[in-house]
């Protein structure tokens, strides 16, 4: 059994304009010892996804779909059983450490209160605890007695990680971890997490803009455009012989260190991510797409087989056409 399931996910944020579909049917799976990373532009709805697993949404958010959670359905869980499996169940590293922690607390007794909490050990036992998860992140034991202004950077998202391994969750959630941090603090984080997740043998979802990062630290890709997933498979086969020119130019373009304006449009591919609320007809990428047809604009893919465990929704691929079209009738 997989320790996530996600099927025929739809997230719909409610706006005084109306509703606003930021994820559209999103299905996948993460096993055990295996990390999903999930890329697009900002605004296609991966960070969407990540907090719906958790139900992180405000109440009027309207999610559809499964999220089996070791097979249990987060989207039924009563109140009490929730607020348990946030922590034990799946934990999330947010981007931002510098807020995430609370400045007036030493970053030990933040540990210690998240296993409390949980009634996972009384105060004795959670620190020494917390003391153990800082050597495990990297930390000398001694750093938990300091406030958070007193670390680095890199220091704080170390704490942030191991605040979320606190209570031994199966499922960690990284929406875009090592975004705020320079180049070389970045590469130890990734190390460090994906040490984490080999040597605990803990389900990830890493949520990025950033291709290149993912390379680093997935077993698989998934690309999401306008609130779909348009191309899914092994890490290295999704990277490098991308079947979606979606795909292709995200692999194309590296991001210029610390140039926000990458996370809204990626080098080398023109014009902008549809507004959700007027999505195209037809493939929804046919406005950018360098290899777009005539088809294109009409008929709207699906994920088709694409080879080596690829799935791409793409009408290039090998029988797509035919299949859209038959699926439309
Ligand atoms: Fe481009 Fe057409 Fe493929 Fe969409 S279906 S990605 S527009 S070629």
């Amino acid at each position: 059994m997989s320790v996530l399931s996600v099927r025929d996910l739809s997230v719909t944020y409610q706006t005084t304009g109306g509703g606003v579909p930021a994820v559209r049917g999103v299905t996948f799976d993460i096993d055990r010892g295996e990390v999903l990373g999930l890329a697009g532009e900002s605004g296609c709805g991966k960070s969407t996804i990540g907090a719906a697993i958790l139900r992180l949404h405000a109440a009027a958010t309207k999610i559809e779909g499964t999220i089996l959670l070791d097979g249990e359905n987060v989207l039924e869980m009563k109140p009490g059983r929730l607020r348990a499996a946030r922590w034990s169940g799946a934990s999330i590293v947010f981007q931002g450490a510098l807020h995430a922690l609370n400045p007036v607390k030493r970053v030990g007794d933040q540990i210690v209160e998240a296993i409390t909490t949980h009634q996972l050990a009384g105060d004795r036992e959670a620190k020494v605890r917390a003391g153990a998860l800082l050597e495990q992140v990297g930390l000398p034991p001694r750093r938990i007695d300091d406030y958070p202004h007193e670390l680095s950077g890199g220091q704080k998202q170390r704490i942030m990680i191991a605040m979320a391994l606190a209570c031994n969750p199966s499922l960690v959630i990284a929406d875009e971890p090592t975004t705020a941090l320079d180049v070389i603090v970045q590469a130890q984080v990734l190390r460090l997490m994906r040490g984490l997740e080999r040597e605990l043998g803990l389900a990830m979802l890493f949520i990025t803009h950033d291709l290149s990062v993912l390379l680093e630290v997935s077993d698989r890709l998934a690309i999401m455009y306008a609130g779909k997933i348009v191309e899914e498979g092994p890490a290295e086969q999704v990277f490098h012989h991308s079947r979606h020119p979606y795909t292709a130019a995200l692999a194309a373009a590296f991001p210029e260190i610390g140039d926000i304006r990458f996370r809204h449009r990626p080098s080398g591919l023109g014009g902008d991510p549809p507004d959700p609320q007027d999505i195209p007809p037809g493939c929804s990428f046919h406005p950018r797409c360098p290899k777009a047809f005539e088809d294109c604009s009409s008929v709207e893919p699906h994920l088709y087989p694409a080879g080596d465990g690829r799935r791409a929704a793409c009408l290039l691929i090998e029988g797509a056409l035919a299949s859209a079209k038959d699926g439309a009738r």
